[in-house]
């Protein structure tokens, strides 16, 4: 701020000359401060190169993995994502990887699960299919992605309006229909809905559809630790967190529970 508005009239003659001397220097400063400004503006809108190395995934506690899941989160939901050069981030990932969690999510198409945490290459694991049901080979690979590859947070993510769930709910005959395998994954959704017997439910009663997405999200976090001893030792020792979540597909939030 210039120090003439501050000084008393009679020396205002005087004054004004050291406050236009002073406002040149702050004009000068402010041209410095805005260069400054300018630089760290384009500094910070430069896209990310860097990657995840070794030492920042050993350092990362489950907590602050889950908590920075968390804050990438609320950058997809605000439109804020984080400019990347995923060519750079591809060669420097291409040698190895030290990814800092492993996601679970059906295959929906609208569940762009690096998107939603606002990541990049090599940052996370994503293993898909769906429904977001556990198998043997989803839960080897979260045993590898664990215990080989250093992750320390396995996340299971449900989405709302779920197809297989509905499925599950509305007991589609998806074997009549030709489609076995299908049928067996929708079996594996409804032991979810013995909880609930005695009523009628169909997928168009949205509120007890959503609760059936989160309970089947809590079945396979605990089908995951009842399948792997490894990762139910690993769970109990607190070396992984296991952790439940719903993605809502009208507003991109991810709900942890
Ligand atoms: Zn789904």
């Amino acid at each position: 701020m210039c120090i003439v508005m501050k000084t008393p009239f009679k020396y205002l003659g005087m004054i004004a000359i050291v406050g236009f001397i002073s406002c040149n220097e702050k004009s000068t400063e402010a041209t410095a401060n805005n260069e400054a400004d300018n630089a760290t503006l384009t500094e910070a809108d430069a896209p990310v190169k860097s990657v995840l190395t070794a030492a920042e995934q050993a350092d990362l506690s489950a907590d602050e993995i889950i908590e920075r899941l968390k804050e990438g989160n609320m950058n997809f939901v605000n439109n804020d994502l984080t400019r990347r050069d995923h060519s750079e981030q591809r060669r420097l990932t291409a040698m190895g990887q030290y990814p800092k969690a492993i996601v679970l999510s059906c295959v929906d198409s609208r569940v762009p699960v690096e998107d939603v945490f606002d990541l990049g290459i090599g940052d996370i694991f994503v293993a898909r299919v769906a429904g977001n049901i556990e198998n043997k080979d989803i839960v080897g690979s979260m045993e590898f992605a664990t215990a080989v590859a250093g992750s320390k947070v396995i996340v299971v993510l449900g989405h709302t309006a779920c197809g297989a769930v509905k499925h599950a709910i509305d007991n589609t005959d998806a074997a009549g229909l030709g489609m076995d395998n299908l049928q067996g994954l929708l079996n594996e959704i409804r032991p979810v809905l013995a909880n609930h017997e005695g009523k009628e439910h169909t997928s168009k009663d949205v509120d007890f559809t959503n609760t059936i997405i989160n309970e089947n999200v809590v079945k396979t976090v605990n089908d995951i630790k009842a399948s792997s001893p490894t990762l139910n030792k690993m769970s109990e020792e607190g070396k992984v967190k296991i952790v439940g979540a719903t993605y809502n597909m009208e507003t991109g939030k991810v709900d942890f529970y």
